[in-house]
């Protein structure tokens, strides 16, 4: 029993003085340790559902151990009771529409009853401290109106996918600096929110993810943990309310506009538009998602750790300083973010060639509504990465096509980080390869007929028996390598016509593919075509992806020079695209941009 271990609890039951020792950190480490290596081992083996359910049932399973080597009631308590508001939700989730979702308020009135209730309330610790002792019944009411709140508050946040995740990790870290560093035996409060924060890092794909939602029956788990820490710290009849003021300082932007929101739907006009929140104003702004996610965070993070600081700092001259100091925090980062981003609606393009800023999931369902269409015409998606559009600046044909193309995703980092540093609406990066394997799988399951063009002779076979291989049911129009003479191109675009094709990969090397599919478009009939560049030879093995890591520090590019050295003359090229492109962020380029637009 490791808390037992960590001298937590004595034998009475009563807490102790904490102390961080190396036994608990270690258990801790192990357990995240643990958590990841169980996600690991099940994402490849398991569909996407199935490996969703078993995170959310280990995640579960992790809390109720807490609760049993805690040894203490009330974490105990805590624990059924955040247990209880996820079958709520859970109930809410498979009958929606039915009210179900009242039922909140029972886990609340449970903890109040069995677990702990606000039993007074008072000032932070100093001389003339005074403190209001709440009746029962008041006690009862309060407790259960808090623990009702947050739950209802995190599925509010939870509306904006990653929003609630980011909030629960700083609010969770704030409980835990102001639990250890109060010195006031707030030990409980002090574990589970350490162990929560842990479980929120070792599952952060799930919970914090910026495009994800934790879905009702989480967020309403979390939301009653979060109310059930300050309520423990609270309840401990020491002269110190900071655990429930925090929650309070750190959502007072959210809780605000949920109120906001609640009155407006009662007494203004229930059909009126809902009031903007903040996230939305800044998105409404042309700040792309994850930015907006991280602002909002930004500014409560600075909200609650003022009001923490507060409540660590009371009665200290440097209070003086930090307050005012943390509002001069707060309007700077407004005012940068704002001002920043303020100018992003006047520029929709780079060099005239217009960047579809979109989720792979948008572009997905997209694609596939266009290949479900009864009536399809020729539709071309460009995957365009920094050195494509750096090109585009002198090939005015390449220019004309990807700016007039159905889709122009960005592929690459480099051009990411253009659209960002233009403040150009954009969600994430759509590498190519990945947007034509989520395609086939689609494919394979509508029974689109795909057709694959370009590579060399043998690789576009094996890339299409390859990916047949991984989406089974894939159905394969024809193959077709990329060296054919170009004055058969007539010849090669009535083939795929014919073929009955309706997806068309052409791997031809940008922007040669874009400019063929471009020229044989009307030959080419009612195809979804997309140029995909070397993916053909991932695909086939003859060329190595990179690992997911240097993915993620957006060096796929260097990985690929290794493998193919004689690109670093081209790569160079991208020197002269960021400096461009820090131009144009001063608007030295302004006059050239017009032209060409
Ligand atoms: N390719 C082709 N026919 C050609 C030129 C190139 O089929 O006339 C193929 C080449 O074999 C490779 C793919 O096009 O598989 C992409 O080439 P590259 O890597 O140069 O393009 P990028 O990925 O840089 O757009």
């Amino acid at each position: 029993m490791f808390f037992k271990n960590g001298a937590l609890l004595t034998e009475g039951g009563s807490v102790l003085a904490f102390e961080l020792n190396a036994e608990m950190t270690l258990s801790l480490f192990l357990v995240a340790v643990g958590c990841v290596v169980f996600q690991r081992f099940f994402r490849k083996r398991l569909s996407r559902e199935q490996y969703f359910y078993l995170r959310d049932l280990s995640l579960v399973a992790v809390l109720m151990l807490l609760a049993l080597w805690s040894g203490s009631e009330r974490v105990s308590a805590l624990v059924a009771c955040s247990l209880l508001s996820m079958v709520v939700g859970l109930a809410d989730q498979f009958y929606p529409g039915r009210g179900l979702y009242a039922f909140i308020i029972l886990p609340g009135l449970f903890f109040a009853l069995e677990g702990a209730s606000i039993s007074f309330l008072s000032a932070p610790a100093s001389e003339n401290t005074t403190v209001l002792f709440l009746s029962i019944w008041q006690s009862v009411l309060l407790t259960t109106c808090w623990m009702t709140l947050f739950p209802i508050l995190f599925r509010r946040l939870d509306q904006i996918p990653g929003l609630a995740g980011h909030l629960l990790c700083v609010s969770l870290s704030l409980m835990v600096c102001v639990s250890y560093f109060s010195r006031q035996n707030l030990d409980e409060a002090f574990v589970v929110s350490l162990v929560s924060l842990v479980l929120v890092g070792a599952y952060w794909s799930r919970l914090g993810h910026h495009f994800r939602q934790l879905g009702a029956p989480l967020a309403s788990l979390w939301g009653t943990i979060i109310a059930g820490i300050s309520i423990i710290g609270v309840s401990k009849g020491i002269t110190l309310t900071a655990l429930m003021v925090i929650p309070l300082g750190f959502y007072a932007l959210p809780l605000a506009e949920m109120s906001l929101g609640f009155m407006s739907h009662a007494f203004v006009n229930k059909s009126s538009r809902p009031i903007p929140d903040l996230y939305t104003r800044v998105v409404e702004h042309g700040v792309d998602h994850p930015a907006a996610v991280r602002l909002v965070t930004e500014i409560c993070l600075l909200v609650g750790g003022g009001v923490s600081l507060m409540q660590l700092l009371p009665d200290s001259q440097a209070l003086k300083l930090v307050v005012p100091s943390m509002g001069f925090v707060m309007v700077l980062t407004l005012w940068a973010f704002c001002g920043r981003r303020g100018r992003s609606g006047e520029k929709k393009s780079i060099w005239g060639v217009k960047i579809d800023g979109i989720s792979m999931n948008y572009a997905l369902s997209k694609s596939l509504a266009w290949l479900k269409t009864p009536c399809p015409e020729f539709r071309l998606v460009v995957t365009l990465n920094a050195l494509g559009l750096y090109a585009s600046r002198k090939d005015t044909f390449f220019r004309q096509i990807a700016a007039k193309a159905d889709l122009t995703l960005p592929d690459g980092a480099g051009l990411v980080w253009a659209m960002r540093m233009l403040s150009l609406p954009v969600i994430e990066r759509i590498a190519g390869i990945d947007y034509m394997d989520r395609l086939c799988r689609l494919a394979a399951v509508e029974s689109v007929p795909v057709y694959f063009l370009g590579g060399k002779p043998g690789i576009a076979q094996r890339a299409a028996e390859n990916l047949a291989a991984r989406h089974p049911g894939l159905k394969i129009a024809g193959v077709e390598h990329g060296y054919f003479d170009r004055d058969d191109s007539e010849k090669v675009a009535n083939r795929i016509r014919t073929s009955g094709a309706r997806l068309l990969f052409v791997a031809l090397g940008v922007p040669a593919q874009e400019k063929w599919l471009d020229l044989y478009r009307d030959s080419l009939g009612g195809v979804l075509a997309v140029g995909v560049g070397g993916s053909f030879d991932v695909f086939a093995g003859e060329l190595k992806r990179a690992p997911a890591i240097w993915q993620k520090i957006n060096c796929e590019w260097l990985y690929r020079l290794v493998q193919e050295p004689w690109r670093f003359k081209q790569d160079l090229r991208l020197l002269s695209f960021m400096l461009l492109i820090l131009c144009e962020r001063l608007n030295l380029l302004r006059r050239k941009e017009d032209a060409h637009a």
